[in-house]
């Protein structure tokens, strides 16, 4: 039985489903941790998430393929991921299989919210954690709290894939050394008026600079940026304050060894765009958003084409895009069965 959605028209918006995983951090260990039904959560008002910004999230997606079965789409990495993001913020950290376990008992608590195959939804998972307890110093907390909420939401692009425009940032996201490899709020927060700003203008969001010597490309909004040289190398930016991108580190991998294409991870400078074919913005929201033009300063650069989008992004994106509804053959250990 699955709900009754409009699953070809789903955006990507709140919906309460049946069940989310709460498990608390206390005394120095977590608890079991429980499905439950209630979506509000009650903590001290001093709790440091609160005041300190001491939390964290993931964002995955779980996937149903043809033969009815669900794929999610290399849930270590967000485990590893989160429990990086926790270190940094010097939190507690939730052990990276019982992470995946939960995630697995969220999606079959809310199996009939699992978008049908064919739909191009797909059910959102949002782990997170925060600093909870009776707090006011300065300080890590001593108590926890780790959850998992879940909801189905609509493929970014409906009726296919098409390029938007962005627009160099004058903002940072994250200092050099300071959290923007981590996945928390706060980096989020510092990007909501750069990203209005560059919304304003009528560009899609905002693509931030190294915050050290602004000169070259880190973040595309809330996605990696990758570019495809005209000589056919896809190409990424590497630096300590980029959030490491799953979908990213996975489309290179297929642009290595799948389309044989060389890879290079390495500075992107903006003064050399010229030497794109193409560009486009990955993260699991959209997959790929591919890049039409870029503003920089007054200057507006297009890459492909503002209308269309180009062969290599989207070859990328098919063989991705398949791997996760389980079309395409996946490399051993990227998919794990519900
Ligand atoms: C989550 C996130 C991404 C994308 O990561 P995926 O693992 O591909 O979803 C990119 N940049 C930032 C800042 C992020 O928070």
């Amino acid at each position: 039985m699955t709900k009754d959605l409009d699953w070809e028209n789903l955006g990507f918006s709140y919906i309460k489903t049946d069940y989310r995983f709460i498990s608390r951090y206390k005394d120095g260990e977590w608890d079991e941790g429980e499905l439950t039904t209630d979506n509000q959560l009650h903590i001290s008002e001093g709790s440091t998430a609160l005041h300190y910004g001491q939390q964290c999230f993931e964002g995955m997606k779980a996937y149903r393929t043809e033969d009815g079965s669900i794929n999610l789409f290399r849930p270590y990495e967000n485990a590893s991921r989160m429990k990086k993001s926790c270190e940094r913020l010097l939190m507690a950290v939730y052990p990276e299989d019982k992470f995946v376990e939960a995630v697995k008992k969220v999606v079959r608590a809310n199996e009939e919210w699992v978008p049908p195959y064919g739909s191009g939804s797909s059910l959102y998972l949002r782990p997170f954690m925060i600093g909870v307890g009776d707090n006011i110093g300065i300080k890590s907390a001593d108590e926890y709290i780790f959850s998992i909420f879940a909801m189905p939401v609509g493929s970014y692009f409906k009726g296919g894939m098409k390029p938007s425009n962005f627009v160099v940032s004058g903002y940072d996201r994250a200092a050099p050394k300071g959290t923007g490899a981590a996945k928390v709020g706060g980096n989020y927060a510092a990007s909501l008026l750069p990203g209005k700003e560059a919304k304003s203008r009528s560009f899609s969001d905002a693509v931030y600079l190294d915050p050290e010597t602004h000169t070259k490309i880190e973040e595309v909004g809330a996605a990696n940026f990758f570019g495809i040289t005209k000589d056919d190398v896809f190409v990424t930016p590497k630096s300590p304050s980029i959030l490491p991108s799953i979908t990213k580190y996975s489309l290179l991998w297929l642009a290595e060894n799948r389309l044989n294409l060389d890879t290079l991870e390495g500075d992107v400078y903006i003064s050399d765009i010229d030497q794109f074919k193409e560009a486009g913005a990955c993260g699991t929201a959209a997959v790929i958003a591919p890049i039409g033009g870029l503003q920089v300063e007054d200057d507006f650069h297009v890459f492909y084409s503002e209308t269309e989008v180009g062969p290599v992004t989207k070859r990328l994106y098919n063989e991705l895009v398949g791997i996760q509804f389980g079309d395409v053959e996946a490399p051993e250990g990227w998919i794990e069965k519900v």
